[in-house]
């Protein structure tokens, strides 16, 4: 049958897309099933490219920290396209005593897992860049992070993919999932019923209501968040920026553009019915963020805003699991905002999982069973 391959993934995003090419390098026939017209057209055609390992929950800090020492610097040249990943350093920054604290905090917890990150004061910020305004007195300094261009990383992993033989199949709306003799063998869509050994949920927040037909689930929510670039500016800076009040994040891009992310916590009132529409108050939330760290870009010209669903799962990291009442089940969802900088890794371990080989990294602390009730 032409609906059958050994792995099934569901959601053409960074993670599927990374899953598929890994899985097909290792000889594995895969077909990635996305109710979307076009590929990757969730969080991962809308992130802020992010390659982070500071500001991470301890528990997820072994994948960062992998990608950035054994793939991210080899990733152009493994997928034969420049993904624009620069290693120069996140600043975190602050204004505050408050803000102070917070740093302090994350820095802590970092340097325990072993990261190289470190407070430094306002001096030491504007002598790495120059750009930044009197008023920051504090960051934590992470001089390997760094950020990639998430359109390219996801269309490198998805043209590789396919030319090692994965079939990719849009407009696919997965519904259900089916068991047949107690194994997850079938994957239902609006139109087909495809047949796989191994089946991959990638799915995002939509990963859930797919689960659930198997009686599975994951607590995560869906939440809105928004991005803007400016046009070309001189070349200024190469570091990934953030803030302690998360008021924003960006970098500047290759071309010089500057793409900036953030939040006004009034997304929700674009009624957006799912199409993901911006909110008009967000951007220039962002804006006025951006404009009392960095006073030279008050003129900056933005060019066009987007927004995207981050998939936030109640404890802060992702579901990267196999499950034990549905043998033949994979889970990738739940990446809570950050699962662009840990992609490769990601997809290797899946790649990993879905051929049975033991895993590279211990995964134990993303299985889909450590939620438990409160009482
Ligand atoms: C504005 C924004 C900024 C962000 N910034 C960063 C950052 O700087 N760094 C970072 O690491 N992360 C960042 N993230 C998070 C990051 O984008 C995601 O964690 C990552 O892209 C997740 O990839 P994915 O493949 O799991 O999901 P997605 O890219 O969302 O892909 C899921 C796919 O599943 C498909 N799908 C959904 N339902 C179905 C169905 N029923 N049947 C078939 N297909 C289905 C969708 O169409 C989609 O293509 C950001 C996210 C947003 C929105």
């Amino acid at each position: 049958m032409y609906n059958t391959a050994d792995v099934i993934i569901v959601g053409s995003g960074v993670i599927g897309c990374a899953a598929a090419y890994y899985l097909a390098k290792k000889g594995v026939s895969v077909i990635v099933l996305d109710k979307d017209d076009s590929i990757g057209n969730g969080g991962s055609s809308r992130n802020g490219g992010g390659v982070r390992q500071s500001g991470r929950d301890p528990r997820e800090l072994p994948l960062a920290m992998y990608g950035v020492e054994h793939m991210w610097p080899t990733l152009s040249e493994e997928l034969g396209i420049d993904v624009e990943y620069h290693k120069k350093g996140n600043l975190r920054l602050g204004k505050t005593e408050k803000h102070k604290e917070i740093l302090q905090g994350l820095t802590d917890r970092a340097v325990a897992c072993g990261l190289d990150v470190r407070m430094i004061d306002g001096n030491e910020v504007r002598e790495i860049n120059p750009y930044l305004s009197e008023e920051v007195t504090c960051a934590s300094w992470c001089a390997t992070d760094g950020h990639a261009n998430p359109l390219l990383t996801t269309l490198g992993y998805y043209k590789n993919a396919r030319a090692l033989g994965v079939r990719f199949i849009t407009g696919e709306e997965v519904v259900e999932l089916q068991k047949i003799k107690g194994k997850l063998k079938r994957v239902v869509t609006k139109k087909n019923v495809y047949e796989g050994e191994k089946v991959i949920v990638a799915a995002g927040y939509e990963s859930r209501s797919i689960i659930q037909s198997v009686g599975i689930d994951v607590p995560m929510r869906a939440e809105l968040i928004e991005a803007l670039v400016t046009e070309a500016e001189p070349k200024m800076f190469e570091q990934m920026l953030g803030t302690a009040d998360a008021d924003f994040y960006g970098h500047q891009t290759d071309h010089g553009s500057f793409v900036f992310g953030g939040a006004s916590g009034l997304e929700s009132t674009a009624k957006d019915n799912g199409k993901m529409i911006t909110a008009s108050i967000t951007a220039p939330c962002i804006c006025r963020g951006i404009m009392k760290y960095i006073p030279k870009l008050a003129d900056a010209k933005i060019v066009r805003t987007w927004a995207g669903y981050e998939d936030i799962c109640i404890d802060g990291i992702p579901v990267i699991s196999e499950v034990e009442e549905v043998p033949g089940l994979i889970l990738a969802c739940a990446f809570t905002g950050h699962g662009f900088g840990i992609s490769p890794v990601v997809g290797k371990l899946l790649s990993q999982m879905a051929t049975g080989e033991e895993t590279m990294l211990d995964i134990k602390e993303f299985r889909y069973d450590r939620f438990h009730a409160n009482i």
